[in-house]
């Protein structure tokens, strides 16, 4: 199983709403407890490095990986996962999410309808990524707004004390 923290879990929204209608794309950092289950404690968003149609396709930009390498030896976590959005459309695995996914890495995908998040599922492909098996996912309950509505309310910098 997996859970997401909630400063994690947040960065994932801002950067869904944020590409949409496009599809987002990041990576999921943490660690793994001897137990088997998965912390999301941070997320690293990504640039969607498609060229073409970005509505149903993603490609995590190369420099952006190695960023978050960088991220996990500084901070001494590991790199668990990969996470995108689906706009208008469900939180499953595709076949081409399948196809480009790797071995034992956490697959989080996002459904954004109408620029609100309509669900979440966590998937992982087997060694020959022929088949992938729906993981037990937890994420907080309470999510932040729209980044739309954030931006009427945001209280501006606040100064140092
Ligand atoms: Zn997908």
């Amino acid at each position: 199983m997996i859970r997401i923290e909630a400063g994690a879990w947040a960065v994932m929204l801002e950067h869904a709403y944020s590409a949409y209608p496009r599809e987002c794309c990041g990576i999921l950092l943490g660690a793994e407890n001897p137990g088997g289950e998965r912390v999301v404690s941070a997320a690293f968003p990504c640039r969607n490095a498609y060229e073409g149609d970005q509505s149903d396709r993603f490609q995590i930009d190369p420099r952006d990986q190695v960023r978050a390498n960088l991220k996990c030896r500084a901070e001494d976590i590991d790199i668990i996962g990969f996470f995108h959005s689906h706009p208008d459309c469900d939180a499953y695995f595709s076949a081409t999410d399948l196809k480009n996914s790797w071995p034992w890495y956490s697959n989080i995908v996002l459904s954004i309808r109408q620029g609100a998040f309509a669900g979440a599922g966590s998937f992982r492909a087997n060694d020959d990524q022929s088949q992938s098996e729906t993981e037990e996912l937890t994420y907080p309950s309470a999510l932040p707004a729209p980044a739309a509505d954030v931006a009427e309310t945001a209280p501006g910098v606040e100064s140092p004390s």
